[in-house]
């Protein structure tokens, strides 16, 4: 599968320019899309899964036009957006069922196979009669899956779909995600930065409407090697005196202490000892260096 986005723009009819030219090609499994609130993960989203227009640009799916031949999308896209609506007293086999009829699968035998098998594969089996109102978080965004999974979709989009979850129930989705993804491309867009490193093998970092960073979170990760520097500071003052003199990635509390880490070429001191990058001070530098142009 080959997704390509040329020149995307959208300015909303309030005056905020969500998408700035925006160009990305996605292949095939996991993609992260890695952004911070408001950087028009959303919009992108949407418009690849023909909910919205954009002023201008274009998006091929395999030889469709994703802008004018919204039928043959919808076929092979499933989508689980942010804000996820269901009918709350429907069970989740019912719910399931009328949203396989809708997406047109009109024979019973073969609706029933696939929920069923939907279900078991969501890890939701045992709770498929109860109404998706008493569902959990972790659950509903399972039932969002299968939702999006209904009818063998062959890209799959899900939008910041474990903010508001749990540990446990973000790492059973996250094996579920990274489960389907073998099979079929899913598109993560995500502002955390962990989703990415876990399951992605191709990411992009988008900020105010723009791609900042397009790669492997490997190569990203390789070309830090040897620039990332730590060290404990004692004192507020300390802290900012480093910050005028050093360019700090991040900082963070360790025990009631800040732990700083820097981007230096070459040693920044001896109070420094050199760290493997992490994922976290790609996606900060991509950031931080966006902010200073
Ligand atoms: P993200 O998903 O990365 O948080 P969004 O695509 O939701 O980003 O939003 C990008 C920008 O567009 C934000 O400034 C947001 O407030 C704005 N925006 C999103 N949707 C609309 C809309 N329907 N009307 C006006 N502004 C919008």
């Amino acid at each position: 599968m080959a997704l390509t986005i040329r020149g995307l723009s959208k300015t909303y009819p309030n005056g905020v320019v969500a998408l700035k030219n925006l160009s990305l090609s996605i292949g095939n499994n996991m993609f992260g899309l890695l952004g911070p609130n408001g950087a028009g993960k959303s919009s992108l989203m949407r418009t690849i899964a023909t909910l919205q227009e954009p002023d201008a640009g274009s998006i091929d799916l395999d030889g469709i036009n994703v802008l004018t031949q919204k039928d043959a999308v919808r076929r092979i896209l499933g989508y689980l957006p942010q804000e996820f609506g269901v009918y709350p007293k429907l069970s989740a086999t019912d719910m399931l069922n009328h949203l396989a009829i809708l997406k047109g699968v009109a024979v019973v035998a073969e609706r029933k196979e696939m929920v069923e098998a939907l279900l078991q594969q969501t890890n939701l089996w045992q709770v498929r009669k109860k109404a998706l109102s008493t569902f959990s978080g972790g659950m509903k965004q399972r039932f969002g899956i299968a939702q999006a999974l209904l009818a063998n979709p062959r890209l799959i989009i899900v939008d910041e779909p474990t903010a508001g979850l749990d540990p446990a129930e973000r790492n059973r989705f996250l094996n579920l995600l990274s489960s389907i993804g073998r099979d079929i491309t899913v598109i993560l867009s995500t502002h955390i930065v962990d989703d990415v490193r876990e399951l992605c093998s191709r990411m992009a970092v988008i900020a105010a409407g723009k791609v900042l960073l397009e790669g492997s979170p490997a190569e990203a990760l390789t070309a830090l090697d040897g620039q990332i520097w730590s060290r404990i500071v004692a004192t507020d003052d300390e802290l900012r005196g480093l910050e005028s003199q050093f360019q700090i990635v991040s900082t963070h509390l360790v025990s009631g202490q800040h732990e700083i880490r820097v981007f230096s070429a070459s040693s920044p001191g001896t109070a420094f000892r050199a760290v493997p990058p992490g994922l976290e001070d790609v996606y900060f530098l991509t950031l931080s260096r966006n902010n200073k142009n």
